[in-house]
């Protein structure tokens, strides 16, 4: 099997880039923005209802059952209506982009780099047009939605950099007097399965970083974002990606995604959601299948029940606001939002009562209203879910604020706030994915450090405090992929805050990050002698 070799039609890279920076966020106190922002909603409104099609080497390619993305704001608005791909259509693209491997492969690095440097381009000037269409589909305020643009933008931008960085022969101790020298190829094929909640980010993160780096991608969608996926496969095949590079293959996980990960062709598999699905793709993945020629490599990110601990020496008013916006921001269904507050005796009882006081002051409502700043929960079964857990909640602590479903036809969770919280109880320790924040008592910081660890995951993680030596220990201590101090723990920034968790988070491969392009490639040494 040589697959791999033509990579090295990469030794030669001349494109310069001047060096990364994350793309400003959108300034919606400006009339213009907002004005911009009320005409993309309604332009992206009027497309509402088309069907879209699966791309599956190349061609158009449509199923028998279909399947209805909605608006969670108002559920009965029909975004799109796409195809149901079965097992024979995903078995069909994952052959397809074997075969396409065979040419891109070959591809010269620098063409496949300018394929993400033209699509960040496009983004940009599509801008309020995709966070319009993230806003209706996964309920995001437009804050989140244009933080979710950025961040696709940002990953187009520093893999693109990235690869040029990793491309051609990379140096090696010398020896003795022969040429030697390592090159990165690609793997192959990819099945690429992300989750809902970034639904442009991590979809296209994921996509464009195994693109780059020469291997092929099936890409199929969570079954609640489709319409945002479908507009960033049109706009990378607008950057020029060749379609059968990209197979996108929309459908269910458990069947459609399932065949892709299980596939002796697929070599690797990126994937981001949830701990359970995140395990079912380890262990499947883990089983050679017939005619299988390889180990598969994964790239698992997961789940989190993320801490912000509040030492008795906080700023309590600073920690107040950091939690909030951490534990209610984009409704709490973010991996590193916070879940569990955990906060010194001495404060608590402030803490608890500054904390309530800003939470009655949020928002509740549809996500194209700008006023609102938190929209709904994505999908009526998050939203059982997240209120089975409430109820569970009100058992095991003292319920502060929200606790049942606003009225209204959309899936509307209020912020919880459940106080005197057991560290070991489920709410303290279970992912719920919703609004809802334990908070928990600590005798003092080393007792809230041992709570804060003291769950299977270790995705992100806070501490406020002014005390330096605290600081250090937790820097030490705290087990979480991303550890932030004196500040909140969701908002990472591509290429400043490397983004991956430990233990039953995942991976912790780090997207946007400068070790993150590794997984997915594989180091060739070469070495020669010398001939007389
Ligand atoms: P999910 O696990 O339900 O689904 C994720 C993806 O897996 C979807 O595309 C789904 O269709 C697919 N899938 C489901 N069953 C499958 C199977 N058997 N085989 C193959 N694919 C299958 O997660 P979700 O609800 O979309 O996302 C929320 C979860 O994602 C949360 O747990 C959250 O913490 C996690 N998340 C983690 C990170 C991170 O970086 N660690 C980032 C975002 C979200």
């Amino acid at each position: 099997m040589d697959e791999g070799e033509g990579a090295m039609a990469t030794a030669e890279v001349k494109l310069q880039k001047p060096e990364f920076t994350n793309e400003p966020f959108v300034d919606f106190s400006k009339p213009e923005n907002r004005a911009a922002m009320e005409a993309a909603l309604k332009k992206v409104a009027s497309e509402f209802g088309r069907e879209y099609p699966m791309y599956i080497g190349g061609e158009k390619v449509m199923a028998t059952e279909k399947k209805r993305s909605t608006n969670p704001s108002h559920p009965s608005q029909v975004l799109g209506i796409f195809q149901k791909a079965n097992v024979e259509q995903a078995k069909a693209a994952v052959e397809a982009a074997a075969k396409a491997f065979e040419t891109w492969k070959r591809v010269p690095t620098e063409q496949r780099v300018e394929v993400l440097f033209r699509a960040a381009k496009i983004m940009r000037e599509r801008k309020f047009e995709l966070a319009a269409w993230i806003c209706y589909e996964v309920g995001k305020s437009w804050a989140e939605a244009d933080a979710d643009v950025a961040e696709t933008i940002d990953f187009c931008e520093f893999y693109g950099r990235e690869m040029l960085r990793l491309a051609g022969p990379q140096k090696v101790t010398p020896y003795l007097n022969e040429r030697n020298f390592m090159v990165y190829i690609p793997l192959g094929v990819g099945a690429v399965i992300p989750p809902w909640n970034f639904p442009a980010a991590i979809a296209t993160g994921m996509t464009v970083a195994a693109l780059v780096a020469g291997n092929t991608v099936v890409l199929k969608p969570s079954e609640e974002s489709p319409t945002i996926a479908a507009k960033v496969v049109e706009i990378l095949y607008e950057a020029g990606l060749p379609k059968e590079t990209l197979n996108f293959l929309t459908g269910r996980g458990h069947d459609a995604g399932d065949a892709l990960v299980k596939h002796p062709k697929t070599r690797f598999v990126a994937f981001t959601g949830s701990k359970e699905v995140g395990l079912l793709i380890s262990e499947a993945t883990g089983k050679r299948q017939p005619g299988q020629l390889w180990i598969k490599r994964t790239v698992l990110e997961m789940g989190g029940k993320d801490a912000i601990i509040v030492d008795d020496e906080a700023d309590v008013d600073a920690a107040v606001e950091g939690v909030t916006l951490s534990a209610f921001g984009y409704q709490g269904q973010k991996c590193s939002a916070c879940s569990r507050a955990i906060v010194s005796e001495k404060v608590y009882d402030t803490f608890v009562q500054k904390l309530v006081e800003r939470t009655k002051r949020i928002t509740v409502g549809p996500s194209e209203d700008p006023a609102n700043y938190m929209g709904p929960v994505v999908s009526e079964t998050a939203m059982n879910g997240i209120l089975d857990y409430i109820e569970v909640g009100k058992k095991e602590g003292r319920l502060l604020l929200g606790g049942s479903r606003k009225p209204g036809d959309g899936y509307f969770v209020p912020p919880t706030i459940i106080a005197d919280v057991n560290p070991k109880a489920r709410i303290a320790q279970e992912e719920i994915f919703g609004p809802v924040l334990a908070v928990i008592k600590a005798k003092d910081f080393d007792d809230a450090l041992q709570i804060a660890n003291d769950t299977e995951f270790g995705l992100t993680g806070a501490v406020y405090s002014k005390n330096k030596a605290k600081l250090a220990k937790a820097e030490e201590a705290f087990h979480v992929g991303n550890l932030y101090l004196n500040r909140k723990c969701t908002g990472a920034m591509v290429g400043a805050h490397p983004f991956g968790g430990f233990n039953m988070s995942g991976t912790d491969s780090k997207t946007g990050g400068k070790d993150y392009l590794l997984h997915f490639l594989q180091a060739k040494s070469i070495s020669e002698k010398p001939m007389n």
